[in-house]
């Protein structure tokens, strides 16, 4: 017996930062991704990474540095406004006196995320443009696993880590289960060279993000690294509305023009000019699905999953990469934590780990899927921004005891 073999499928930022901690602790493995090259896709707007997920898996990658540098704390400031434009809550307004939590859940582009992570690996560790298409477990007692791709076979592995996001190609060898569609269709739009070509929309943001939460409906405008603002608008509609609402996609243009005034009509005229109007370099129709919340699955030694692939869901509680960061530091650690016993009882040692990490990896997984399906519910409805301003009311409530009684306790020192 010898040091496992694993395949980890995906290099999103799960399998990536799995990949990370395992390789810098000594642990071979290797990573197949489908896309041709790390720029072959756009990958997405920002994410916030909280401290005790996101950050902490970065932190045991080694490169919590490199996130410092690169991530963006003032992109955490909130805007909240009601669907007749009026401002409820602003953090990028001083006077208002309405503080986030600055540099505790700091945001990072996405594409840039995942060069840290890609740059931190060996690329010989990686093999781009293989396409999963199935896991066949070879016959016997000493099941090993077989990758069947779209130009080949890689075969003799003894542990497979589903990193292959929502529609994983490893799932189906623990779940029947599927993702189902969440309700939600999201219209994602791009405004470039923001601070040149798009002062008004650039002053509409702020610095971080702005919401605007209504019955069936959402506005979110997202502040991007490199000059550019992300605008998400979703609503809720069937799963085939896409193509059943008579809206031709393709021409940009007049489609942002005949969803705003359809969907957004009674807006206020900035929001409608936020749609149709302003973000106008770029557009991705999105549907959003989810795996059922307590997903059944039969465990099998060799084979597990984390991220999407596990516990995909909506990104209503922007919870989703700190979950998948967080799998992939308790994986790595479940499986550091028997490296010296692969070499007596690989088996037994990799059923372990496997138990070890998914228990609370499921656990978990249940948890932010309950909250974020809150999120949906909170993002869709009238109340929602009214909601928003509460919590966000009651949390800088709790920061500011928390500053008085550091001071207090400052006070009390100097006096000793
Ligand atoms: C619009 C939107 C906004 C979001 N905003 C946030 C946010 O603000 N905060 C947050 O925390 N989360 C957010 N999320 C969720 C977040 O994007 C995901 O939870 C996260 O990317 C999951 O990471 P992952 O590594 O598990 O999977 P993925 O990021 O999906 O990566 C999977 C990788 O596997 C590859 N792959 C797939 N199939 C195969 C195959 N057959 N063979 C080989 N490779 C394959 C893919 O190409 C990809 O690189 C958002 C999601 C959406 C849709």
């Amino acid at each position: 017996m010898s040091a496992p073999r694993i395949a980890i499928i995906g290099a999103g930022p799960g399998g990536l930062t799995l990949a990370c901690i395992l390789r810098r602790n000594g642990m071979q493995c290797n990573v197949f991704e489908l896309d041709h090259d790390r720029s072959a896709r756009d990958q997405g707007g920002i994410v916030d990474l909280h401290r005790e997920m996101g950050q902490l898996a970065l932190r045991e990658a080694g490169l919590f540095e490199d996130f410092q540098k690169h991530s963006l704390p003032a992109a955490e400031a909130m805007k909240l406004v009601k669907s007749d434009g009026r401002v409820f809550w602003d953090e990028n307004d001083a006077s208002r006196g309405e503080t986030g939590l600055p540099g505790d859940r700091p945001e990072i582009d996405r594409a840039k995320l995942r060069d840290i992570l890609l740059d931190s690996i060996q690329p010989d560790s990686i093999q781009w443009n293989r396409k999963l298409v199935r896991v066949e477990p070879t016959e016997g007692a000493n099941v090993k696993y077989n990758l069947h791709f779209t130009d080949g076979m890689e075969v003799g592995f003894d542990l497979v880590v589903g990193a292959d996001g929502a529609w994983s190609k490893v799932r189906p060898l623990l779940t029947d289960e599927l993702p189902f569609y969440s309700g939600i269709t999201v219209i994602e739009l791009k405004a470039s060279e923001v601070s040149t070509k798009k002062q008004w929309l650039a002053d509409f943001t702020g610095q971080g993000s702005c919401f605007m939460f209504d019955e069936g409906r959402t506005l979110v405008c997202q502040r991007n690294g490199n000059d550019s603002i992300r605008v998400y608008a979703a609503v809720r509609q069937p799963e085939t509305w896409v193509k059943d609402c008579g809206i031709d996609w393709d021409q940009s243009n007049a489609a942002q023009n005949i969803f705003t005034e359809r969907y957004f009509g009674d807006c206020h005229d900035d929001l409608k000019r936020v749609i149709a109007v302003e973000a106008s370099d770029g557009l991705i129709p999105r549907t959003l699905w989810m795996l059922p919340i307590g997903l059944k699955r039969s465990p099998r030694p060799g084979v597990t999953l984390l991220g999407d692939a596990a516990h995909l869901m909506t990104p209503f509680a922007g919870v989703g990469v700190n979950v998948a960061l967080a799998d992939a530091l308790d994986l790595a650690r479940s499986l550091l934590k028997r490296k010296s016993l692969f070499e007596t009882d690989l088996r037994a040692n990799l059923a372990d780990a496997l138990r070890e990490y998914e228990g609370p990896m499921f656990e978990r997984a249940n948890e932010n899927m309950v909250k974020t399906w809150g999120g949906l519910r909170h993002h869709f409805s009238a109340g929602g921004i009214d909601e928003r301003v509460e919590r966000l009311r009651g949390r800088a409530k709790l920061r500011e005891a928390a500053r008085r009684r550091e001071e207090a306790e400052m006070r009390e020192k100097a006096k000793q």
